[in-house]
């Protein structure tokens, strides 16, 4: 989509939250790629961030920083934002996508984990979107993309606080849109299947656990069962949709949902 116009997002500032991992470095990637300078976020070993924001700027030619926030702490959140400002002049775009899971039956369901889901995967888009909301009002464009799931618009079992923080994300999605309508301002939910990452390989020993099955069998049967296409979605996939996203070619896409899931939710 944007291979052929790599460079539409010159100029542009993107904040990605949980881009030191799997997705959110794939679509930090690809923004970086389409020309956007990129402040990156998540946890993970200094040594190694330092390395991805070093390649991302070397290979793209775009300013690449990093800031620590726990998106679970709305100060945090709020020092992201304001730093980004400082550093780039300004937030074009974010993508919400910092989020955690935990696998159980509901009646063992930890309450600090729901606790947590909730705040990383539902509450961090609501405050980044808040503190970075007017100013993209004010300068007339804006692109907020929430990386929400296909359990954004089906559940299954022992998921719950995932499920639940999912579809709410898809509700905010919608409202963030129609309040940025006529400013410019998109905002879209990407509904990813399953994709390999750190993520999804921490949850197949619990999901073997709670459902009593072999490893092997938590990928064919649980897994990939769904998923019609009988493969993983890329993290690079969901890159060039991220940045389609961005480009003013998608400026009439806002307050979708938009599965990327090999045919997950058409059964
Ligand atoms: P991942 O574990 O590879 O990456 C998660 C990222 O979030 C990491 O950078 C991590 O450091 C960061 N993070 C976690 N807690 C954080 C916190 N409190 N503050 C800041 N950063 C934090 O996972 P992933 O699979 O790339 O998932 C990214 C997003 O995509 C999540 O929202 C997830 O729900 C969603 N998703 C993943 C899949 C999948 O199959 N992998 C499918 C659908 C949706």
């Amino acid at each position: 989509m944007t291979d052929n116009l790599p460079r539409r997002l010159a100029g542009k500032t993107a904040i990605v939250t949980g881009s030191t991992s799997g997705i959110g470095l794939g679509i930090a990637e690809r923004l970086a790629k389409a020309g956007a300078n990129v402040m990156l976020n998540g946890f993970g070993d200094a040594g190694a961030i330092k390395e991805i924001e070093i390649r991302l700027a070397a290979d793209h030619g775009v300013k690449v920083s990093y800031h620590g926030a726990d998106m679970s702490k709305p100060a945090d959140i709020a020092a992201l934002a304001a730093v980004t400002k400082a550093n780039f002049g300004g937030v074009d775009i974010i993508v919400n996508n910092a989020g955690i899971q935990h696998v159980s039956p509901i009646e063992d369901f930890p309450v600090e984990k729901w606790d947590a889901i909730l705040a990383i995967n539902l509450s961090s888009a609501f405050h980044l979107t808040r503190e970075t909301f007017a100013d993209m009002k004010a300068r007339k464009w804006g692109r907020i993309i929430n990386v929400a799931s296909a359990h954004a618009l089906v559940a299954s079992p022992f998921k719950s606080a995932y499920v639940a923080a999912k579809h709410g994300v898809v509700g905010l999605t919608k409202t963030i849109a129609l309040e940025g309508a006529e400013h410019g301002v998109t905002c879209n939910a990407i509904c990813p299947g399953y994709v390999l990452t750190p993520l999804v390989e921490k949850q197949i020993p619990d999901t073997a656990r709670a459902r009593g099955i072999s490893e092997e069998a938590v990928v064919r049967d649980v897994l990939l069962a769904a998923q019609a296409t009988k493969q993983f979605v890329t993290t690079a996939q969901l890159g060039a949709l991220a940045a389609f996203l961005c480009t003013d070619d998608a400026a009439q896409i806002t307050g979708t949902a938009l599965p990327m899931d090999g045919g997950w939710t058409a059964h």
